[in-house]
């Protein structure tokens, strides 16, 4: 619209958005009902009873015991957090928040989740030295080609926005287009994404003295991050700096939700 400022626009823009909202209200995922003016996420008695794991502040909380059991033990990686906002239980109605953004395309419920995930807890808390660079687990490229987007590169773009660092989405691949973890027994899980991810070296060797936060939707067994970390310690061994040179990676790990099971 020629010559219209940015303020002039801007309540032609909110009766818009009343108007949609007057005809399209925009409802809670969790129980369906109109959400307030103002909540773009819950209405107020989900967001009061959202199953918080209370992990981000929490050093050796139950997520961080699972990766120190699964991540490879070698010296090229190190774990500094990790931590879920929520609780992931299939079947129970908050499932929705992560099904939604999964496959409806309900990108705007990321930023929502990120935004209220660090409005409760202060990111220092979780990352105490700070961070370097977000990247998402990523999905494979026919997933991705079926489905239009990545949910977690959606998560990771509202991580890094919040933290104020970079998120790098390309220079790690999944190579193997494997079924849903969903359909395999916790051990299975981890047959079913071995050697599923590939790195490229330059990249891994990019990150050695830096601390990367990898993001996920929802971790279960933990056994697809385990896997993206392997592959990162096989690209990191590919050529092996000598002496000082050899720092390790710094990996903390940030997902939406935490299955217990
Ligand atoms: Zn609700």
């Amino acid at each position: 619209m020629p010559g219209l400022s940015v303020a002039a626009g801007e309540p032609l823009r909110r009766v818009g958005e009343a108007l949609c909202s007057l005809f399209f209200p925009r409802l809670c995922p969790v129980c369906g009902r109109a959400l307030p003016e103002g909540m773009d996420l819950l209405c107020p008695d989900c967001l009061a009873r959202l199953p918080r794991t209370g992990f981000l502040p929490q050093r050796g909380n139950a997520m961080e015991e699972l990766f120190a059991g699964v991540l490879p033990l070698v010296p090229d990686v190190r774990l500094h957090s990790a931590a879920a906002f929520f609780y992931y239980k299939p079947g129970e109605p908050y499932t929705r928040l992560v099904t939604d953004l999964k496959y409806r395309h309900r990108r705007g419920l990321a930023r929502a989740l990120v935004e209220q995930m660090f409005r409760e807890c202060d990111p220092r808390l979780f990352l105490p030295g700070g961070a370097d660079v977000v990247m998402p687990v990523p999905i494979h490229w026919k997933k991705r080609g079926r489905r239009g987007y990545d949910q977690s590169a959606y998560i990771a773009r509202a991580v890094g926005r919040r933290l104020g660092i970079g998120v790098r989405e390309r220079g790690v691949r999944r190579v193997a287009d494997t079924p849903s973890q969903t359909a395999f027994s916790h051990s299975r899980r981890f047959d079913n994404v071995a050697g599923a991810f590939r790195w490229e070296t330059a990249l891994a060797e990019s990150l050695r003295g830096r601390h990367l936060v990898l993001v996920d939707d929802v971790v279960t067994s933990g056994a697809t991050v385990a896997s993206c970390v392997e592959a990162l310690c096989a690209a990191l061994s590919q050529a092996p700096p000598a002496g000082e040179g050899r720092r390790p990676v710094g990996v903390s790990i940030l997902s939406l939700a935490f299955s217990k099971g």
